[in-house]
């Protein structure tokens, strides 16, 4: 019998749900899966949007933008961690082109100087019906009605909607929502997605309903999570996906 995490995330939900043996090669023999270049994008656009918010409004330009790249682009070293990387993706300034762009389109999804984050890299660790969880909000802020409004920057392409429903496109900051309630006692009125990649932000209301179904699944997740470290047995989700998973080489679908 396996252990199963003593937590999970929305994301890890995710990855379960999507394929159950990937979610056992990560979560529970903890297999790590190096960065890549999509990844090392998002992170070094996440920390230097993260410092931006943390200037004054009048502050908030596209200048200081480029100036804090450039800083966090140094006290981060980004140069050896994405040298790794060149030789198959691309060079450095094809990089700095990439997560800049990123930036740049801030200001195609919202006006930063009107923007005002009330909370930024938010951990919550929460109980939800028994089923514990852990994760990190990107940003968020409130309404006019004091009601919270989560949002998520996200720095690749917008998935397919054959392939991913509204819904399942909203599930980890819906869960992030539910979460925030259990364990601020938040109410949450709006989710948003900011495809920086594109300049385009996508929008949710959340509403009740939104809100029970996420439990549902979290709830539902746990029991599957839980009866397959019983048996052992994690099924192979084989998709086209396959062709982008670490896991590959190792996986018995593909033996
Ligand atoms: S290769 Fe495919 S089936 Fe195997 S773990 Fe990865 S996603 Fe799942």
């Amino acid at each position: 019998m396996l252990t199963a995490p003593a937590y999970l995330s929305p994301s890890s939900i995710g990855t379960f749900r999507d394929c159950p043996m990937k979610f056992k090669f990560s979560r529970i023999d903890r297999l790590s899966e190096p960065p890549t270049w999509a990844t090392h994008v998002g992170t070094f656009v996440h920390e230097v949007l993260e410092h931006f918010y943390q200037l004054e409004a009048r502050e908030r330009t596209l200048d200081s933008v480029t100036a804090l790249a450039g800083e966090r682009w140094k006290a981060s070293d980004w140069e050896t961690r994405v040298k790794t990387l060149i030789k198959s993706e691309g060079t450095i300034a094809d990089f700095k082109w990439q997560a800049f762009e990123c930036m740049k389109n801030l200001w195609k999804v919202e006006d930063p100087q009107s923007t005002e984050l009330v909370g930024m890299e938010h951990e919550v660790d929460t109980d939800i019906d028994g089923v514990r969880m852990k994760g990190f909000i990107d940003r968020f802020t409130f309404d006019d009605e004091g009601r919270v409004i989560i949002s998520d920057y996200k720095t690749g392409n917008i998935p397919n909607p054959r392939f991913k429903s509204e819904d399942e496109k909203f599930f980890q900051l819906t869960a992030y929502a539910l979460m925030m309630q259990e364990a601020d006692q938040e109410t949450t009125s709006k989710l948003e997605l900011l495809y920086l990649k594109l300049g385009q932000k996508h929008e949710m209301t959340l509403t009740p309903v939104k809100l029970n179904i996420a439990r549902g699944v979290i709830v539902e997740t746990k029991e599957m999570v839980d009866a397959s470290c019983q048996s052992g047995e994690f099924v192979c989700n084989v998709s086209k996906l396959c062709d982008w998973c670490f896991f590959k080489p190792q996986c018995p679908a593909h033996a």
